[in-house]
């Protein structure tokens, strides 16, 4: 091959081209693979041609479509990229910014001879759009070359080579055109806040309409899939509205492009807003995956339906990872923060803590979890080296404890989801209504795996809350009397626990009396409803235990209820757990001499379990049929019905809600 391309070039005189230069190229020998960082041999320009050294690329979605070749013709190996600037390599030094053009989309080649001008070994790889700019150097036809001014910074004028000139440049270009009302489409109102920097005045979202949006004098940008047909009646042609379409903006690459630039030189168009990541060449995956795109359930407004939306979930950073999520369900306090009534309105937001999935990749520094293991994700996390994490008494971590209003992550301060570069908030560092969610490592319990996620992921949160909260923290004796208060998932798994530590009476205290019936499944052995009494509940209770319960156990989120539950207890010996998460403004008031009384007073975070270390063992005990969960999960929805388990638990209907991720 060398012998071949040397003949040539000593034919063409005039040609500055040189040898087959060998450098480093990001190879896609598969569809959907990572890129391969290999050696190549690059073949010299021929007739017309040019063999560029690219200095800056970027990913643009039109790279990402054929990489992925779903609805695209697959040609592999392929160098991908076509948003690029560089220099001529062995013509002058003369700085140039390719840009895409060409008709070989489907044909991989150069026009010239109908052949790559890439090689490993001898094997060709396919060109892609004249310009494949993920390589060191390159080959393209001079056409496809603007020339543009040296002075031009090409980290920041690479862009121009493709999207930004065809793209939201449509709405900065009507601007600079002097339009006075630019309109703007999407779907996705959280777009034009954004948009209004581009210069857009006014916004139509298509699903706030019954009737179509008009296509009169558009122009179709996207790159549609291969097999997209356009339809509409001629009619609409004939009432004398035009259809076109654009490649590139209908700029003319050499003649108009180094004007773009100049535009960007005098300041007249900001190219640095469009540019949100950089990497190394070596990272060029991470370019990839910062596209990892997955559907998530957002929560857009407070107290609104979720929607579900494609959203980028970012790579994890160090001591972060990335997770796949199979099966999540629904807990109160997913519900408290997303009405955000009395508590801190954090929006748009993807909620969900309770949760199992696999990991899917690891960030930095993360060496105990690799891809595949089967994981439950929880909304306090265990970093193993704070004072707390060494206590045997506390799983109150000083960097992972629990805090609801934090919204990023900790690494940098910034959230790993956004949708059109818009960021949306974590939730409890778990957000796992979505399909792919980033957590710290502290945050991720790695399980048996032969533990079925279905059932398992009540386990990150309500049940091991509950049951710890009467194992670990209320510790009833055998044959005491304990009252739980709100019988929902968390309430019953701490009967659950009353039972297992041999609690002869156990009273279940609802207002909804339609909790009764299956509680008894539960070892619940008496039901109070408050609303059938004129005292107060803590005075009922009382007389029917003689002065007190041993144990109480709050889980309801109810500041009367809480108070309640501490005044129910016994004298002398009575504790009592506070369970449910508060409102933010709630104030928990008793006289001191119910304290002076010897009566004690706690409350817990998931159950005090430690989530890395004690978790595994919460699920062994389900594996070995200690722990019953099947009976906590009454319902059961597809992702896309994710509503309907919020209307389930507004309701007050059934316990634990499962989200199938998948199908
Ligand atoms: P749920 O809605 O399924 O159950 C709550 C039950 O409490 C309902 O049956 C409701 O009728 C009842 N209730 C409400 N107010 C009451 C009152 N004043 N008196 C008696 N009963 C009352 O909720 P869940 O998912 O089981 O969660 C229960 C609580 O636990 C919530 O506050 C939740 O935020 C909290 N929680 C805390 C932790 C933790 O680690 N501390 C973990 C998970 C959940
Ligand atoms: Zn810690």
């Amino acid at each position: 091959m060398s012998s071949t391309t040397g003949q040539l070039s000593r034919a063409r005189i005039t040609s500055t081209a040189g040898p087959v230069i060998r450098c480093e190229a990001a190879v896609a020998w598969e569809a959907g693979k990572p890129l391969v960082i290999e050696e190549v041999e690059v073949a010299p320009p021929q007739k017309l041609e040019v063999r560029l050294k690219i200095l800056f690329t970027t990913l643009c979605h039109t790279d990402v479509y054929f990489w992925e070749a779903k609805g695209q013709t697959p040609l592999f190996p392929r160098i991908f990229g076509h948003e690029a600037g560089g220099s001529a390599a062995t013509v002058n030094q003369k700085r140039a910014t390719c840009v895409i053009f060409s008709g070989s989309i489907l044909t991989g080649v150069m026009l010239n001879d109908g052949k790559s001008r890439f090689s490993k070994n001898g094997q060709p790889i396919y060109n892609f759009l004249g310009t494949s700019t993920f390589s060191e150097y390159t080959v393209a036809h001079v056409g496809s070359i603007a020339k543009i001014n040296r002075a031009a910074p090409l980290d920041k004028v690479c862009v121009l080579s493709c999207g930004i000139s065809t793209g939201i440049a449509a709405c900065e270009g009507a601007r600079m055109a002097g339009a006075s009302r630019i309109i703007g489409v999407d779907l996705n109102p959280k777009r034009f806040a954004e948009a209004k920097k581009f210069g857009l005045t006014e916004f139509v979202t298509p699903n706030d309409h019954k009737k179509p949006v008009q296509e009169g004098w558009g122009v179709v940008v996207g790159v549609p899939s291969k097999d997209a047909a356009f339809t509409t009646h001629p009619m609409n042609l004939l009432t004398e509205r035009t259809l076109k379409g654009a490649f590139f903006g209908n700029y003319k690459p050499r003649s108009d492009l180094p004007s773009v630039v100049e535009k960007y030189m005098n300041k007249e168009i900001e190219v640095e807003k469009f540019i949100t990541h950089q990497v190394p060449f070596s990272e060029i995956n991470k370019a990839f995956d910062y596209m990892l795109k997955g559907e998530a359930a957002v929560a857009w407004q407070a107290g609104k339906p979720l929607v579900i939306e494609k959203v980028e979930v970012a790579p994890p950073q160090k001591m972060e990872v990335r997770l796949k999520i199979l099966f999540t369900s629904l807990c109160h306090t997913d519900v408290y923060f997303w009405e955000a009534k009395g508590q801190t309105p954090l929006f748009p937001r993807i909620f969900g803590h309770e949760a199992g999935g696999i990991v899917e990749s690891v960030g930095e520094g993360v060496t105990d979890l690799q891809p595949g293991d089967h994981v439950l994700p929880v909304f306090t996390g265990e970093c193993k080296e704070c004072r707390h994490c060494k206590s045997e008494e506390s799983n109150m971590c000083d960097l992972l404890r629990i805090n609801t209003d934090r919204g990023v992550m900790l690494n940098d301060g910034k959230s790993r989801f956004s949708k059109n570069g818009q960021p949306i908030y974590h939730f409890l560092g778990t957000s796992t209504f979505s399909e792919y969610t980033v957590a710290h490592v502290g945050s991720i319990a790695k399980i048996n795996p032969a533990a079925p996620l279905d059932k398992v992921c009540v386990l990150s949160c309500g049940i091991s809350t509950g049951m710890g909260a009467a194992l670990n923290v209320a510790k009833p004796k055998k044959g005491s009397t304990v009252a739980v208060f709100g019988l929902g998932a968390v309430g019953l798994a701490a009967c659950e626990g009353a039972r297992m530590a041999g609690a002869a009476r156990i009273i279940g205290v609802d207002l909804n009396p339609s909790r009764f019936a299956d509680a008894k499944k539960f070892g619940v052995t008496e039901f109070v409803n408050p609303k059938d009494h004129k005292k107060p509940v803590q005075e009922v209770i009382s007389e029917m235990t003689d002065g007190g319960v041993d144990r109480s156990i709050e889980c309801t989120g109810n500041i009367n209820a809480m108070i309640s539950a501490f005044e129910c207890v016994h004298d002398g010996w009575g504790v009592a757990v506070l369970v449910g998460v508060p409102n933010k403004d709630d104030t928990f008031k008793t006289h001191p001499v119910n304290l002076l009384n010897e009566r004690t007073l706690k409350g817990t975070f998931f159950g005090n379990y430690k989530p890395r270390s004690d978790l595994p063992s919460v699920v062994e005990k389900y594996m070995n049929k200690e722990l019953e969960i099947e009976k906590f999960i009454t319902h059961q929805v597809s992702f896309s019905e994710i509503n309907k388990a919020f209307d389930y638990m507004l309701k007050g209907e059934g316990l634990r809600c499962i989200i199938r991720m998948e199908g």
